[in-house]
C-alpha cells in the first residue's frame, strides 16, 4: 500500500488531502503540520479575522472529513528532517514516518525587518493564526497602527485598523503602492481610496531604525525623520519556507524547484504551493506564486499523479485583496510594459484594467467588479482575444465574448 505524507498545514495540504480523498486514493495519508490547529482559512486572518474580536478561526474541514477517510492528522509536531535514502521523514517529536510519496507543502514565512530584534511585544509580521490573534489583541489596545509595507497584507491590516477607528500610517519603501503585483493605474487608485479613509501613506520610505526600548518598539526613523510608534506591523513581504528541502538537498531556487508534475529534485518527493519554484508553460518561464489559487490547483496536479493521472500543471494564475470596501481581484499575469485599457465597471468607483501584450489580452485586474473579473477569467483561460472595442465597451458584458 502506497503511503503519503504531506508537510504542511496550508490550503495546498489541506486541499491535497480532500483531492485524494475524493479521488479514492488506496493507499495511506498522513498530514504533518507545525501548528497545533487543521489547516484553516488564512485570507481572512489581514480581514474579517482581525475587525471581530469573536471571530474564530474557520477550519478549511472539519476534523470527521479527514478522520471519517483515515487520514492520520499529527499536529504540532514539524519534520525536522528527511533520509531520502530510506525515505522516512522524522519530526521534532522525535517519531519517524516511512513514506513512498512526501509533499512538502511549507508555504512562506514572513520577511523579518532587517535590523529590529526579535521579541519586541508590539512588532507584529502577520503569518498564521497565533499571529493574528496578537495582532488582534494589539490592534484594540492601541489608539494608532504603523504599517510598513504596502503590499497586499500590510495594506489590508490598514484598511481593516481604519476601519476600527485607529489612527494608520503606512509606511512603502517603493515609489507606489503594490508594485509587486498590480499596475501603476491600480495602485493610484488604492492609494486614493486608503488617502480618503484617512490613512496616512508614505511613498518611497527608507526605513533607517527602529528605535526599541524595554522591549518594545517606541519610535522608528523613516527618510531621516522620526516617527512615534504605539503598534508597529511589518508587511514587507515572505520568503518561500525551504529549510527542509535544503537540509535534504533538493534543488532550491527562490523556492523549491518543481517540474509541471510537482515533482522536486528528488525521486518520490513532490512540492506544492507558495514554496515551490514552477515552470509555467503560457510563458516559458519559472514561477513561484503566492496564492491559495496556485496552492489549490497545484495540489489538484499533484493528487491526479498520485492517483495515476499525469496532467501537466497549467491553471491561470488569479488572486484577490478586500482592502475595506475595496475589492481588488486579477486574473492573469502581467510581464512588464503591457499596453493597457480602461473598462469601466457597472458602478461609480469600480473598473477593470485590460492589459495586453503582443495584441493579446493577457491579464484584467478589477476593483469592485467581480462579474467582469469572473468572465475575464473565463477568457484568459480559453486564450479568446475579442476585438478591443468590444472589451472596453460597458455596455458589451464580457461574457458575451466566449
Ligand atoms: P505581501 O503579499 O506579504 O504583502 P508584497 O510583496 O505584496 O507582500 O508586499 C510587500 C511590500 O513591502 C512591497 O510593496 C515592498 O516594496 C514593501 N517593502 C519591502 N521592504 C520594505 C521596507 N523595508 N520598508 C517599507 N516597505 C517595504
Amino acid at each position: 500500500m502506497q503511503k503519503v505524507v504531506i508537510v504542511g498545514g496550508g490550503h495546498a495540504a489541506a486541499q491535497l488531502c480532500a483531492s485524494l480523498i475524493e479521488g479514492g486514493f488506496p493507499g495511506s495519508v498522513t498530514l504533518v503540520c507545525e501548528e497545533a490547529s487543521l489547516p484553516y482559512h488564512r485570507p481572512p486572518l489581514s480581514k474579517t479575522y482581525l475587525k471581530d474580536p469573536d471571530a474564530p478561526v474557520q477550519l478549511l474541514r472539519p476534523e470527521a472529513a479527514y478522520a471519517d477517510a483515515g487520514v492520520q492528522i499529527l499536529l504540532a509536531d514539524p519534520a525536522v528532517g528527511i533520509d531520502r535514502d530510506a525515505r522516512r521523514l522524522t519530526l521534532a517529536s522525535g517519531k519517524q514516518l516511512d513514506y513512498d510519496a512526501l509533499v512538502l507543502a511549507t508555504g512562506t514565512r514572513a520577511r523579518r525587518l532587517p535590523d529590529a530584534p526579535e521579541d519586541l511585544q508590539n512588532l507584529i509580521y502577520l503569518r498564521n493564526a497565533g499571529d493574528a490573534a496578537r495582532l488582534r489583541a494589539a490592534i484594540a489596545a492601541s489608539p494608532s497602527v504603523t504599517v510598513v509595507g504596502g503590499g497586499f497584507i500590510g495594506l489590508e491590516i490598514a484598511a481593516t485598523a481604519g476601519a476600527l477607528g485607529r489612527t494608520v500610517t503606512v509606511f512603502e519603501s517603493a515609489p507606489r503602492l503594490l508594485s509587486r503585483s498590480v499596475s501603476p493605474e491600480a495602485s493610484g487608485h488604492v492609494a486614493r481610496v486608503l488617502h480618503e479613509s484617512g490613512v496616512a501613506l508614505h511613498l518611497s520610505s527608507d526605513l533607517q531604525q527602529v528605535r526599541a526600548e524595554d522591549g518594545r518598539v517606541r519610535s522608528i526613523v523613516v527618510n531621516g525623520e522620526e516617527h512615534p510608534v504605539d503598534l508597529l506591523v511589518a508587511g514587507i513581504g515572505a520568503v518561500p519556507e525551504t529549510a527542509l528541502a535544503q537540509a535534504a538537498g533538493l534543488e532550491c531556487v527562490n523556492g523549491i524547484v518543481v517540474d509541471a508534475l510537482m515533482q522536486t529534485s528528488a525521486p518520490g518527493i513532490y512540492a506544492i504551493g507558495d514554496c515551490t519554484s514552477f515552470p509555467y508553460a503560457r510563458w516559458g518561464k519559472t514561477l513561484r506564486l503566492e496564492s491559495v489559487q496556485n496552492a489549490n490547483d497545484q495540489a489538484r496536479t499533484l493528487a491526479g499523479v498520485l492517483l495515476g493521472t499525469k496532467t501537466p500543471y497549467h491553471s491561470l494564475p488569479w488572486f484577490w485583496s478586500d482592502q475595506g470596501a475595496l475589492r481588488l481581484q486579477i486574473a492573469g499575469l502581467a510581464p512588464p510594459d503591457t499596453e493597457r485599457l480602461l473598462r469601466p465597471g457597472a458602478k461609480p468607483g469600480s473598473f477593470s484594467i485590460l492589459h495586453f501584450a503582443d495584441g493579446h489580452l493577457v491579464c484584467v485586474e478589477s476593483i469592485n467588479a467581480p462579474m467582469d473579473h469572473l468572465a475575464a477569467r473565463k477568457l484568459l483561460e480559453l486564450g479568446l482575444n475579442p476585438p478591443r472595442e468590444a472589451l472596453t465597451d460597458p455596455a458589451v458584458p464580457l461574457k458575451s465574448h466566449y
